[in-house]
């Protein structure tokens, strides 16, 4: 270990958006904080790299960021003055048809609520109260199960968030609004008959029409790079290629938060977890896996519509029911034909990710978790449908399936970009049913990962909440006395 001292107010495994924010939340308030991360860059799911060829900039993990934007603790954070400079597609989000012109969701929630046609007073309804409370609402359902500080419209959001998105699109007249809110429900990596899937549907709208969906410019590691730079101009140290395994090999410190899954923490740490808390652990449910394309293109992706053009974040899948199934095969154990796909095309608005005229590409869709299947053909079907002579203009790939994920990223178990399945039983009360979900029974050891409320997205919001609970718990520090608050 290089590191310069041998004690610290607090340790930090793992430099994810989650590890970072703790870090920054702590050494906010004064304490001497180190984070050690495994692999020899920080960044965790934020990490971009030149994949393929020299001087084209991949993002391997996350590319469009509605969290980060509009999440309230990062959002507060000086990090454009750390190198962070987003950049707003024209279009945040765009849904093919086959049968119909394609559906957008815009940042002016008015022009989206219009182009929804005969939907277009019910989005106006059900988007506007959540995009009008943002800043209370975020606070709320970004966290822990507790009291809302804003019951009122918590209740009123709860009444809609709650329903299964199989449920609730219903209500929507049209196929193409219903299309576009199964995109956004099929965020969740669940089946869209699953309880609270609505939720996540919600919450993507609300971001588009507060933060909006932006990209961060060279790439998101440039996220991870400013919150680092931040971090350590706050006084915090970070030591890269320092893979933790065991509890020995860390300095002596008041608290160690783990930006890990349960599974890694028990690992490390279990020797000091009561049998009953380690049992709880291994009940943990994992969520579905993805597996992931990265393309270099000789021109932008020919697709039939604008729209897609000029979107940062393409859709794909069709209608509502059509999602619905694939997704529902995908959490069955299949390997649907025609996959929900997520794409993203960065380097149409950010220029600085390839060396040239050419393009990127990132796609994913969903498979089992832990699967091997090689879905590169049934991503590009998908592509083709909407973008004909896709394949005319790919000129090199590279393909990532579950385990590569796993390989890259030990939290990634088996291709689970969530930290664990984000069905209602594990969204509040992950990863066990305690009403500090970031303590464990361990004096001083906390978790801090996505698998802590609210879960997966580069947000920070679980190592936010983690680090508050260690400086009440191992600190005394009170609210009322926190320099910082959100
Ligand atoms: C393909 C893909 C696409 C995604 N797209 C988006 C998106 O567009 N927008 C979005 O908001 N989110 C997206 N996500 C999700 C997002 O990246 C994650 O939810 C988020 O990174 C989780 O943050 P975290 O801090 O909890 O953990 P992580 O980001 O996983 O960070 C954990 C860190 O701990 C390190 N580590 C692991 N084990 C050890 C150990 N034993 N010792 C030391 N260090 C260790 C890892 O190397 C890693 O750096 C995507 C993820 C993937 C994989």
């Amino acid at each position: 270990m290089k590191g310069k001292k041998s004690t610290y107010d607090a340790l930090i495994v793992g430099s994810g958006p989650n590890g970072l924010a703790a870090g920054i939340r702590l050494t906010l308030e004064g304490y001497s904080v180190k984070i050690f991360e495994a692999s020899n860059t920080v960044g965790g799911g934020m990490r971009t790299k030149e994949l393929i060829n020299p001087g084209y900039l991949h993002d391997i993990c996350s590319a469009i960021h509605p969290m980060a934007a509009s999440a309230p603790f990062l959002k507060q954070l000086p990090l454009e003055e750390y190198g962070l400079k987003w950049i707003h597609p024209k279009i945040p989000a765009a849904h093919p048809l086959d049968d119909e012109p394609p559906v957008a969701l815009f940042n002016d929630l008015y022009k989206t609520a219009l182009h929804l046609e005969n939907d277009s007073k019910l989005y106006q309804k059900i988007v506007e109260p959540i995009t009008q409370n943002w800043d209370g609402l975020s606070r709320d359902f970004l966290g822990p199960l507790r009291f809302p500080k804003n019951p009122i419209q918590m209740g009123l959001f709860g009444l809609n968030a709650l329903q299964p998105a199989s449920l609730f699109q219903k209500r929507f007249q049209t196929e193409r609004a219903k299309a576009l809110f199964a995109g956004m429900a099929a965020h969740s990596i669940l089946p869209l008959d699953a309880i609270a899937t609505t939720a996540i549907a919600l919450v993507f709208f609300g971001t588009a029409h507060t933060g909006g969906w932006p990209l961060a410019e060279g790439g998101s590691q440039s996220i991870a790079n400013s919150m680092a730079s931040y971090f350590k101009s706050l006084g915090g140290e970070i030591e890269t290629g320092f893979p933790v395994r065991s509890l020995d090999q860390l300095p002596s410190s008041k608290a160690i938060l783990f930006d890990l899954t349960p599974s890694q923490v028990s690992d490390i740490a279990g020797d000091r977890f009561p049998p009953s808390y380690k049992q709880k652990l291994t009940k943990f449910k994992r969520g579905s896996g993805v597996f992931k394309v990265d393309y270099i293109l000789k021109e932008p992706v020919p697709w039939k519509d604008e729209e897609c053009r000029k979107a940062g974040t393409v859709h794909l899948g069709g209608t509502f029911d059509e999602i619905a199934a694939s997704e529902k095969e995908m959490d069955e154990g299949g390997h649907p034909e025609n996959p929900y796909v997520l794409v993203t095309q960065q380097s149409l608005f950010d220029k600085t990710r390839t060396p040239n005229e050419k393009e990127t590409l990132w796609a994913y869709c969903h498979v089992p978790n832990g699967s091997t299947v090689d879905m590169t053909e049934a991503i590009e079907n998908q592509i083709e449908r909407f973008a004909p002579g896709f394949r005319d203009v790919i000129e090199e790939k590279i393909t990532m399936n579950t385990q590569d994920f796993q390989e890259y990223n030990a939290n990634y178990i088996g291709g689970d970009i969530n930290g664990g399945r984000q069905d209602i039983t594990q969204l509040f009360t992950r990863p066990v049913n305690l009403i500090n979900p970031y303590a464990t029974p361990a004096e001083g050891i906390y978790i801090c990962s996505a698998s802590t409320p609210p879960g997966g997205g580069v947000h920070g919001m679980c190592g936010y909440h983690a680090a508050n609970l260690v400086l009440k718990e191992e600190f005394d520090r009170q609210p009322s006395q926190w320099k910082f608050k959100i």
